[in-house]
């Protein structure tokens, strides 16, 4: 059953501002438009930053390629979170590693935003592991190893280009909540994507 909105009006209430930015922030559009307003009621009363409130209104409709251009020369144009350089623009890279301990083969794919350089370095890492660690599991290791180097691979060519890659593009999508709302605040912005890398 849905609460009514009385029980959501003392739930909001009830949150810290952290928990009450989360979810304005990433789940505005899986609200119905009354539970909204009173989130958005009291966001203004606690005198929160008012980049919440539009974080909450740009998940509400689908962003036009404008909008996407500039979240996404916002995030390329930051100092590497890893580096700190500005000299290149941002890009995002998934690296696989794969590493068997007799029988357990374990896959782990890490999402990260960085300058060319550290996203290349952090690539090869991924792949020198797994070309030492990988095939010793029977039968995982056999069949992940070499799909983990294959998408190595065309990572490491797909950050020779400038052209922001198609994981960045859907970081954007999906965060715009966050990022309109952080988006005059590169301190904020630096914190963000340092926890998209440790993650
Ligand atoms: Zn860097």
């Amino acid at each position: 059953m849905q609460p009514t909105l009385e029980q959501l009006s003392v739930t909001y209430k009830n949150l810290p501002d952290d928990k009450l930015t989360r979810l304005a922030v990433t789940e505005a559009a899986s609200l119905r438009p009354e539970a909204l307003e009173l989130l958005k009621a009291e966001i203004k009363s606690r005198g929160l930053d008012e980049g919440i409130t539009r974080g909450i209104d740009v998940q509400l409709n689908n962003i036009d390629d404008t909008q996407l251009h500039n979240y996404l020369s916002l995030i390329r144009n930051q100092a590497c979170p890893i580096c700190s350089n500005r000299s290149q623009q941002l890009n995002a890279a998934l690296s696989g590693t794969v590493i068997s301990i007799i029988i357990f083969t374990h896959y782990k794919k890490a999402f990260s935003i960085g300058c060319p350089a550290c996203l290349k370095k952090a690539n090869q890492t991924a792949t020198l592991k797994t070309a030492l660690l990988g095939w010793w599991g029977l039968p995982w290791g056999l069949v992940r190893t070499p799909q983990a180097l294959i998408k190595n691979i065309r990572t490491s060519k797909s950050l020779n280009t400038n052209e922001p890659s198609h994981i960045l593009i859907d970081f954007v999508k999906n965060n715009v909540g966050i990022i309109e709302s952080i988006k005059n605040n590169d301190q904020s912005l630096q914190v963000m994507l340092t926890n998209v890398n440790n993650k």
